[in-house]
């Protein structure tokens, strides 16, 4: 049972936490993987990026995981791409939704993709462009990364980010949300940066994407929360870890997440036992990968509703 959903959860596991981990998941894992994820409820998985092979080998096999995704009802399909190239290719293969990252850091942002944050806002403005000639209702939606920091130049500066944020949505995208890439972020920090991006964006203020790197995950997705975020991104296990980090996870942890949500009553719309069922198919395609979550190492509490 599930209850009415207050809250969206996006689960970012089978592209955030399968990019940033060395080994490649096999389709026929990733495809099983993504049907218990769709099982326990969620109505939005980020399935994958289109980028070239060479980039990237975790992602050759998109646009096949994306058609069995399709298949699966209720399912938003969505897909990360980093330029208009990675577009065509989402679009061709039927996607319901893209997401493009935009670093709020310069360093990140020339690391990263090899452009200056104006030329990431060109390209948004070509993306956008595309959709609207071939798939007007398929959402754009922009995470604007390093928000919160960056391990390249250190802090980056507020009002450059609330800056960049208006500049996407004069670009024309739907929405633009803010993203940890680097758990640098801190409750106060998400607080004034999500009152501020609501207040100047209203309707198009996007998700929350907290990475768990020092233990802020869930600390950061209340604050979002308490200043009125309704979206988030997770990812199942906390797949991704970080490279700069040993032994943190990626992104926060999917069921923590609903465990916080549900525990202090505000619906998730997702069932909680099926999410720790769908740890079995992450775990059974990436054998001794680490996968976290303090809620499925300790069980439900006495008394949980089923
Ligand atoms: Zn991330």
């Amino acid at each position: 049972m599930s209850s009415t959903p207050q809250v969206h959860i996006s689960e970012v596991g089978p592209r955030d936490g399968l990019q940033s981990v060395k080994a490649t998941m096999p389709t026929a894992h990733k495809c099983r993987w993504i049907s218990a994820l769709a099982a326990s409820g969620l109505r939005e998985i980020e399935v994958g990026s289109f980028v070239p092979a060479h980039l990237l080998p975790q992602m050759a096999d998109v646009a096949e995981v994306v058609r069995h995704a399709r298949t699966l009802p209720g399912l938003t399909v969505m897909a990360l791409v980093p330029n208009r190239r990675g577009a065509e290719a989402a679009l061709a293969a039927g996607v319901h939704k893209l997401t493009l990252p935009v670093s709020a850091s310069e360093a990140h942002s020339l690391a990263n993709v090899r452009k200056t944050r104006e030329q990431m806002v060109d390209e948004l403005r070509s993306v956008v462009a595309l959709r609207n000639e071939l798939a007007p209702g398929v959402p754009v939606e922009v995470g604007l990364s390093t928000a919160f920091g960056c391990t390249l130049q250190g802090a980056v500066a507020e009002d450059e980010v609330i800056r960049l944020a208006l500049a996407c949505v004069q670009a024309g995208v739907d929405e633009v949300g803010l993203s940890d890439t680097t758990g640098m972020a801190n409750p106060a920090q998400v607080r004034r940066l999500f009152t501020r991006l609501r207040a100047e964006l209203g309707e198009r203020a996007g998700a929350a994407h907290m990475h768990n790197t020092r233990g802020l995950g869930l600390a950061n997705c209340l604050a979002a929360f308490d200043v009125g975020v309704r979206s988030f991104d997770s990812s199942l296990g906390g797949l991704g870890g970080c490279p700069y980090a040993p032994g943190a996870s990626g992104n926060v942890v999917t069921e923590d997440l609903v465990f916080m949500f549900e525990a202090m009553g505000v619906g998730t719309g997702l069932d909680i036992q099926q999410l720790i069922a769908a740890r079995e198919p992450l775990k059974a395609g990436l054998p001794g990968e680490p996968v976290y979550g303090m809620t499925p190492e300790a069980g439900l509490p006495k008394g949980w509703r089923a």
